[in-house]
């Protein structure tokens, strides 16, 4: 990368606000992915697979659960946890969609909500990508109002039985342990169900056109048996799965943007060497004001996403904040992938560039961990008072 691209990527110098660990950590994920990530995930995505193998190369990074204490967790805070969703998302938002759902889906509920037991047997593991964990909310006829679910779990003795389906689950095909949240006679509760349990099983969603590098499972728990101590006892109700998608989002708050930086880069690079009229197209005015829109959005998007980060460290962070920086920077990412792609024209729509490749996979990211729709609710209820989902 030339010193004016680089100079573009960080334009309002948002890297001279961090921590010399937390720019460390940035660069070590940065480097992984430029190393181990980018000059493969095309064909990954082509293909659709997840190299399973990367996830005891994310463990030993010290990137799965990075922001949760002890178990093996590296209990970084919660901005280099950002910037390491970032850098992943730069190569593929695949990639930050697995590290996502480990440590903010799965592993977040076992930390916070599991007895000591469940965090001895899972966490090490999971933290060193030895075990690969879901977490399975959604079902096929609820998606935006999960709290409807049809999956129940009822006791039978000491046990538990649990029956239902999930859809859309990732990591669901490779995951040796789901975290599945099911109706009782107590409310909704987390369910820790292992590969192998009778009466579990996953199937893969197949012919997806966006996250193609990632797993994308349908669960399905018929009459499966499950002892007494699988259940998570220290959450009863909504809050659990809500608390987890808390956590997720932020990470997307930053992640988003990393998709965003490859586009912008991507199309700036492009910009400057394609000639047409006898001239760069960086040197026409409707390309330097798309790409000066892209430079805007970005700076803000991790303007916000440091603003966000900040606060979540003081702990003053609230789940509506976290739905404006979701709702925002996904939504601009999205934009500034769209408007990438136009730049590269014809090229914008193979695989030989990142661009379309970032673009699709957003189409997902604004949908999952809360749609745009919903976000748009939770702030409109936050400044009117008013709740307008149904
Ligand atoms: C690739 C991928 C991975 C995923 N991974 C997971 C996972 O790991 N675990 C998991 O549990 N789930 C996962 N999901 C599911 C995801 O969270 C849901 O798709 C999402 O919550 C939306 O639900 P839905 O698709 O059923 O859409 P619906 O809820 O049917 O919504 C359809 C449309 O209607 C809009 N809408 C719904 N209600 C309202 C309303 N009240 N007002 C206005 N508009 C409304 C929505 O915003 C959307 O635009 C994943 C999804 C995808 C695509």
């Amino acid at each position: 990368m030339d010193e004016r691209t680089a100079k573009a990527l960080d334009f309002l110098e948002v890297a001279g606000h961090l921590s010399e660990e937390e720019r460390a950590i940035q660069d070590a994920t940065r480097r992984f992915v430029d190393e181990r990530v980018q000059p493969e995930v095309a064909g990954w995505f082509e293909r659709g697979v997840f190299p399973r193998e990367l996830a005891k190369e994310l463990g030993a990074l010290g990137l799965l659960g990075m922001h949760l204490d002890g178990y093996g967790c590296a209990g970084v805070n919660a901005v280099s946890y950002g910037l390491a969703s970032l850098e992943l998302e730069a190569g593929d938002s695949g990639l930050r969609s697995f590290a996502s759902v480990q440590g903010s889906l799965a592993m977040f509920p076992i930390r916070r909500y599991g007895s000591e037991e469940q965090k001895q047997q899972w966490l090490p593991r999971m933290a060193a990508g030895e075990v690969v964990g879901c977490f399975g909310l959604t079902e096929p006829d609820f998606g935006s109002d999960p709290a409807g679910m049809r999956t129940s779990a009822r006791r039978d003795g000491s046990d538990w039985v649990l029956n239902g389906t999930k859809m859309w689950i990732t990591n669901g095909g490779i995951a040796d342990l789901a975290v599945v949240w099911a109706r009782t006679d107590d409310g909704v509760r987390g369910f820790l169900v292992p590969r192998g349990t009778p009466g579990f099983s996953t199937r893969d969603i197949e012919r997806k056109l966006s996250l193609r590098a990632s797993v994308t499972s349908e669960l399905i728990l018929d009459d499966c048996r499950l002892p007494a101590d699988a259940v998570l006892p220290e959450v009863r109700g909504m809050r659990g799965p809500l608390s987890c998608l808390t956590e997720a989002r932020y990470g997307i708050v930053w992640g988003s943007m990393g998709a965003a930086r490859t586009c912008f880069a991507t199309a700036l690079d492009y910009a400057g060497s394609r000639v047409q009229f006898g001239k760069p197209l960086a040197a026409f005015q409707l390309t330097q004001a798309k790409l000066v829109d892209m430079l805007l959005e970005l700076q803000k998007g991790l303007l916000l996403a440091l603003h966000l980060g900040r606060m979540k460290d003081a702990g003053t962070l609230t789940p509506e904040q976290v739905s404006a920086g979701k709702l925002n920077n996904v939504r601009e990412a999205l934009e500034i992938a769209r408007t990438a792609r136009t730049i590269l024209g014809a090229n914008g729509v193979t695989l030989e560039y990142p661009v379309i490749r970032h673009a699709n996979n957003l189409e997902s990211v604004l949908t999952y961990e809360g749609t745009s729709e919903i976000h748009t609710l939770i702030l409109g209820e936050a400044i009117t008072g008013v709740a307008a989902f149904s």
